[in-house]
């Protein structure tokens, strides 16, 4: 059994399991003794329909610490989890469901017709619902299992989650993570972030992200689990909510406009901050503008990292080093990465290249995607990840962008991540992003997507007008529109695609 990651995750709870693991805004608590019952149960009822080894257990359903639970249950009894996005709609189950066939779905009993009628079309044999106040026909056949369960075994090297990727950048892809990959990302946040033992007066950690992804289920779940680290389980991101819960936590983790809202909080002071170790933000760029306005106004350091679906984290500000605004800190003990030029040859320190990565938390490949797999690694097993950026001479490395979002105009190399930072420092300036589009002369051009402060009235050729002035000409985006909002994802991510789209067919 000691491969599996939730035997290593339990091993690490409290000695006395009957301390509050789990605190949620709606006022309930959860002993860690609930959490090994709640997960043993559900691991037995699953075990019962006896499923095929490697059968996938699909999950959409609202954030709940049951929701938890079954994710536990499902690594606990040796199935695949499959968390589903509680955005997606009909066309997007349908794909999911069809792609990565599941024996077990578990929705909402708000969404039971649909989805079960597009899964039992798929061939899956269960469908169960769960819904966000303990109730649906999950617990209920649960409740009958024993609670008393020995967690499968597992290799190292056993698929324990298969994680679509944001589709940022295209249609999601299914990842396929280890228990090993896992358990070995886990032990080194655990030391790298510092996170402090019962006996040096412990941790406690504001769980306020979704739990369908990376971020939310793997960095921070993992990291108070395998910690005994009690959460203080939010619903939703809510700022004030959270502002409500921080004089009693000490680690808080989000993606970057989870610290813009809060930074809209007249409540957010030193004081209501006094009692917090760490801030930590990814997923997305952080704003140097968000990263001082943070020092200023907490006068905590927002501790910056970099990470995929397909290798969880892969790099990190220091925890007691220098963390520098900007930069996402250094491959993680174990990491290794390497910055190359189109020939895949190591660039000098400072240049822009393709990030490439390799190391144990590096996934075991696209789910179903064999050919998309081997396109992505190289001949000496290093993965593609698809971001463009540098290392300074200190070792931090920066993300300047995605090869997919590099524009080449004219044959020349524009980074959209320059011109955005450089745009962002105008006067009346919110934030920004560029996005290439066709063009007949020059293959692709820049167009500036350009949000203004509160208040402030933009003029696009004034903006372009600065740009010329300071910038090679070849960089400067043939057109600037000034929008109210830039489109993001549920992480926070820039949809640059749903912005190439839009500006595509504009006059160039
Ligand atoms: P898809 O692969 O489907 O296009 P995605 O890459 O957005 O979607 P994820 O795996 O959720 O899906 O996100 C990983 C990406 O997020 C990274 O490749 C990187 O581009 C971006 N990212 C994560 N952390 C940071 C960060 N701190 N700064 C800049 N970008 C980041
Ligand atoms: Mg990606």
């Amino acid at each position: 059994a000691s491969a599996n990651l939730y035997h290593h995750l339990c091993q690490a709870f409290p000695a006395d399991l009957e301390a509050c693991a789990v605190e949620t805004d709606a006022g309930q608590f959860y002993t860690w003794r609930d959490l090994e019952r709640g997960t043993a149960m559900l691991a037995n009822f699953l075990q019962s329909l006896e499923l095929p080894e490697g059968s996938r257990i699909a999950v959409q359903v609202d954030k709940s610490v049951e929701a938890l639970m079954l994710y536990l249950a499902t690594l606990r009894a040796g199935y695949v989890f499959l968390p589903l996005n509680t955005a997606y709609q009909s066309a997007e189950i349908d794909y999911f469901i069809g792609n990565a066939e599941p024996a077990v779905v578990v929705c909402s009993t708000a969404n039971f017709g649909w989805v079960s009628t597009l899964a039992f079309q798929a061939g899956t044999r269960w469908v169960f619902t769960l819904n966000d106040d303990r109730t649906g026909s999950l617990l209920e056949r649960a409740a009958h299992a024993s609670d008393q369960h020995e967690v499968a075994a597992k290799q190292a090297d056993d698929v324990a989650v298969i994680i679509y990727t944001s589709g940022t950048t295209g249609r999601s892809k299914g990842a396929m993570l280890t228990h090993g990959n896992m358990l070995s990302n886990a032990l080194v946040l655990k030391d790298y972030w510092g996170w402090r033992s019962a006996a040096e007066g412990g941790d406690v950690l504001i769980h306020a992200l979704p739990i369908f992804h990376v971020h939310g289920l793997f960095v921070a779940i993992h990291g108070a689990l395998i910690n005994g680290s009690k959460m203080i389980w939010l619903a939703k991101f809510e700022p004030k909510t959270v502002l409500r819960f921080m004089p009693q936590a000490s680690v808080f983790m989000g993606v970057p406009t989870l610290y813009v809202r809060l930074l809209n909080e007249p409540g957010l002071t030193p004081e209501v901050a006094g009692h917090m170790r760490l801030f930590i933000s990814g997923s997305a760029p952080l704003l140097l503008d968000t990263f001082k306005a943070w020092q200023a106004r907490t006068g905590h350091t927002i501790l910056e990292r970099y990470g995929m679906s397909e290798t969880i984290m892969l790099t990190s500000n220091p925890y007691r080093g220098e963390r520098k605004g900007g930069t996402v800190g250094f491959p993680l003990p174990g990491v290794h990465l390497r910055v190359v030029d189109g020939q895949g040859a190591a660039v000098p320190c400072g240049e822009i290249g393709d990030i490439q990565v390799k190391g144990p938390n590096v996934f075991a490949g696209y789910w179903r995607m064999p050919e998309k797999t081997a396109e992505e690694f190289t001949a000496d097993g290093f993965f593609k990840t698809g971001d463009v950026g540098k290392m300074d001479a200190d070792g931090y490395v920066t993300i300047v962008g995605r090869s997919k979002d590099l524009i080449i105009s004219g044959g020349y190399n524009v980074y959209p991540a320059e011109l955005e930072s450089f745009i962002n420092d105008l006067p009346g300036v919110a934030e920004s992003a560029v996005v290439g589009v066709p063009h007949p002369d020059f293959g692709e051009v820049g167009v500036a997507v350009v949000v203004a402060r509160p208040g402030v009235q933009l003029d696009a050729t004034h903006i372009l007008d600065q740009l010329k002035a300071t910038l090679a000409n070849y960089k400067v985006p043939k057109q600037c529109r000034v929008v109210a909002d830039l489109p993001r994802n549920t992480m926070g991510k820039v949809q640059k695609n749903l912005l190439r789209q839009q500006f595509a067919s504009a006059d160039n």
